[in-house]
């Protein structure tokens, strides 16, 4: 059996595999970052921060990168959560939204939602026009963060920002969010998770600015899923599995910003060399895509631990000292 043969049969629990071991790394390394929490509390023993958990600090990561590209300087307190940033881009360049479909653990999280939902039947679909609607706000979030930062923030003002004790202090603050969070925020998040039950893939279609800015990426990216319209055979089975919820049935070349990458299309379509991935307009082996990814992302991740751009400049000291008072630092208004 040819490699993509084999991959195309299975391409559903390769998937799972790569999406719960990044999971699973992402647990590992938010543990690991409550213990070194604690430890900046007088709580426990040291534990080095894991500089991973930067990764989710998108913002942090974008004013970064501006100033990156303006000034060449790297960000020294966050440098992790620029050089995750990076590679989620880059990987929207070339491999659609590879990221969210085979890396990001709220991706992750969210497909298993959806799975739960259609395993109990209470999965509904959304009409398009209402689809449409809800899509828009994700790019409102996206306008409104490029707007501010791209438009509104020059490199001054950027450097001054990121040396804030907000700054420094926003993993801490993002940790006791989810630690204590307020009666409004748990209603927010249980009306998210419920919300998800129902309608496929909630928050990432609806409402996560950084899935709208990587899908914005993916329109110039050369790999897309086409389907051959000769052997199709209109059994839809492609639309009801797609988590983007394109109609994958009815276009020759998918291009949506909705498009995952997960390949999930190709691995139901009953009929064989119906739909395949195109890269720069030949066909190529599915498998391309999510080994794209892995590459990329690891790549990153290698290139930064070498070149020392993984490790933050801030001792652990200086984290306790800001962690310790994070609770009151409130956003500066201005910079
Ligand atoms: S849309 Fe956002 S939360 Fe969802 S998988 Fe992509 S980056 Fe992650
Ligand atoms: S079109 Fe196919 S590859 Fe793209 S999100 Fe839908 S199912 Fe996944
Ligand atoms: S699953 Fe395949 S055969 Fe069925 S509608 Fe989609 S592309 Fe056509």
């Amino acid at each position: 059996m040819s490699t993509n043969a084999f991959f195309h049969q299975n391409i559903s629990k390769i998937r799972r595999v790569v999406q719960a071991s990044f999971g699973l790394f992402t647990l590992f390394i938010g543990y690991r970052f409550f213990l070194f929490y604690q430890w900046t509390q007088d709580q426990g023993q040291y534990v080095a921060r894991p500089p991973g958990v930067e990764g989710f600090l998108p913002i942090s990561a974008l004013l970064s990168l501006k100033r990156f590209i303006l000034t060449a300087e790297f960000d020294p307190i966050h440098p992790a959560g620029l050089v995750i940033f990076m590679a989620a881009l880059t990987i929207g360049l070339l491999a659609r939204k590879g990221f969210c479909g085979w890396i990001c653990p709220v991706g992750f999280l969210s497909h298993q939602v959806q799975w739960i939902g259609a395993k109990f039947k209470i999965l509904r679909k959304v009409p398009v026009w209402l689809a449409l609607l809800l899509s828009s706000i994700k790019y409102l979030f996206l306008g409104f963060f490029l707007y501010i930062i791209c438009w509104k923030m020059d490199v001054a003002a950027i450097a001054s920002f990121l040396q804030t004790p907000y700054n420094l202090a926003a993993d801490a603050k993002m940790l006791q969010f989810f630690l204590s969070p307020s009666h409004l925020t748990l209603a927010i998040l249980i009306s998210l998770v419920v919300l998800s039950f129902v309608i496929a893939n909630f928050w990432c279609r609806f409402l996560c600015p950084y899935g709208a800015l990587l899908g914005l990426l993916a329109l110039v990216s050369p790999l897309q899923v086409n389907r051959e319209s000769k052997t199709c055979i209109d059994c839809r089975k492609c639309d009801a599995r797609c988590p983007g919820g394109i109609k994958v049935s009815q276009k020759h070349t998918v291009r949506s910003p909705e498009c995952v990458g997960c390949l999930e299309c190709i691995a139901i379509c009953p009929q064989k060399e119906c739909l395949t991935l195109q890269g720069a307009g030949r066909k190529v082996g599915s498998w391309l895509l999510p080994l794209l990814t892995v590459i990329i992302f690891l790549g990153f991740w290698i290139g930064a631990n070498f070149s020392g751009h993984w490790q933050s400049q801030v001792s652990p000291a200086t984290f306790k000292q800001m962690y310790q008072v994070a609770e009151k630092i409130s956003h500066p208004t201005t910079y």
